[in-house]
């Protein structure tokens, strides 16, 4: 028996309570004996043991595998409109202790499980807001998470996004478009790591740019003064055009995506950078070519895709991963860099080690980490959810 006014509770398998020290926020299906009080989807729950003790306070979805997503493991704190302006507050005072608060820049300024908010992304592009929901605990609040947003930051706008596959396993609805403030009125202009860009927000790719790899094009660039650089799947080409604003002596970007490379090259105008050239190709076959060709660069970067989407693909993904960094060591001069990333969070970075490994054996080359980096310190990795580690950014001699 428990009082009318206390949350519905969620009791966790006797053999699962352990596993919930560590405060992942995350509470699957699997992990749930039962469920006590009958909570609506979106509604707060207290997550107890089997013995009824208090372990965490979440939302409830029962559409999702992820039944329950956890806020907060103190018992006296409640998932209101204060706990979520809390949360907000300290995730804009990382962004500002980092100094990624220039007003014309591009900015994630919520990372999800990274700042203790699954389920919501925020990221700032200039004077706009972009929301990406991935969680229905969010969605249900978004009345009260952007009014807050739009005092703390002062946007002109905010926008909202659904990424459709989270939408499917959360059960949302998707709810699209301006949700706040004034909407774009056409593209916008950002000054990302030096380098001015212009995004559309209602159909760039993910939020607009990859921010993640901010920190990453400078680390590279510094390697690349005055050599011929290859960047293999290039986007809006952050990669090639910071290392040709870094003194590279000319690079090569190549994108699937013909909107890409258009984009590629009005960046490259806009920034009075004349020594990049863009191509629309598979990067797969366009190295293939090049190495066909006998080409060899100072400088290759292979930033792809998402190769692992579920564990059921993930040895196909790790074989795509090997045959392409083995096309990229192939493709370095002797003594050159290859900077190889991977965003696939199902990749360990073990794993990654280990493709790097059979790639160096079968293209016969020695090859040596000179950087393991990570994502941008505005996608924080939360020690308590292991997941928020996905991208993987080695800068490698080869020999
Ligand atoms: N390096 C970029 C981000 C790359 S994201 C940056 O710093 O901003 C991955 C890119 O790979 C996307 O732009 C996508 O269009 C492109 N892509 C996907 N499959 C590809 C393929 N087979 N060949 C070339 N590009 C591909």
């Amino acid at each position: 028996m428990h009082p009318p006014h206390e949350a519905p509770r969620v009791v966790l398998k006797a053999s699962k309570v352990r596993a919930f020290a560590t405060q992942h926020p995350w509470v699957l299906d699997a992990s749930i004996d039962h469920v006590i009080g009958g909570p609506a989807d979106g509604d707060e729950v207290d997550l107890v043991t089997d013995k009824g003790k208090f372990v965490a306070r979440g939302i409830y979805n029962g559409r999702s595998r992820i039944r329950v997503r956890l806020y907060s493991w103190n018992r006296r704190e409640p998932i209101d409109d204060d706990f979520w302006r809390r949360r907000l507050e300290s995730a804009l005072a990382l962004r500002r202790r980092i100094g990624y608060d220039d007003p014309q820049g591009a900015c994630r300024l919520v990372f999800s499980e990274g700042d203790g908010l699954s389920g919501l992304i925020v990221d700032r592009y200039a004077d706009w807001l972009t929301i990406q929901v991935t969680a229905l605990a969010v969605q249900k609040r978004l009345a009260v998470v952007v009014p807050i947003l739009a005092e703390l930051v002062r946007p002109r706008g905010i926008l909202v996004r659904t990424e459709r596959t989270m939408a499917r396993s959360e059960g949302m609805e998707v709810r699209d478009g301006p949700y706040w403030g004034e909407p774009p009125a056409g593209r916008i202009r950002v000054v990302d790591g030096g380098l001015r860009d212009e995004i559309d927000l209602a159909e760039g790719q993910k939020t607009g740019l990859y921010l993640d790899q901010r920190e990453n094009r400078r680390a590279a660039a510094r390697y690349f003064r005055d050599q011929r650089v290859l960047d293999g799947f290039c986007y809006h080409g952050g990669f090639s055009l910071t290392a040709a604003m870094g003194g590279a002596r000319e690079c090569l970007g190549i994108d699937s995506s013909q909107k890409a490379i258009e984009e590629a090259k009005a960046a490259a105008a806009r920034n009075g950078l004349a020594n990049v050239r863009f191509e629309t190709g598979d990067a797969f076959e366009r190295l293939q070519a090049l190495v066909a060709q006998g080409q060899h660069f100072g400088g290759v970067v292979l930033d792809p895709p998402k190769f692992a989407r579920t564990r059921k693909n993930l040895d196909e993904a790790l074989r795509a991963y090997h045959w392409l960094n083995r096309l990229g060591m192939a493709l370095v001069e002797p003594g050159g860099i290859l900077v190889t990333c991977s965003c696939s969070g199902l990749v360990t970075r073990d794993d990654f080690f280990h493709v790097l490994l059979g790639a160096a054996q079968q293209a016969r080359r020695r090859v040596q980490v000179l950087e393991q980096r990570g994502a941008a310190p505005d996608h924080p990795v939360a020690v308590h959810c292991p997941e928020t580690e996905y991208l993987k950014c080695f800068i490698c001699r080869v020999e």
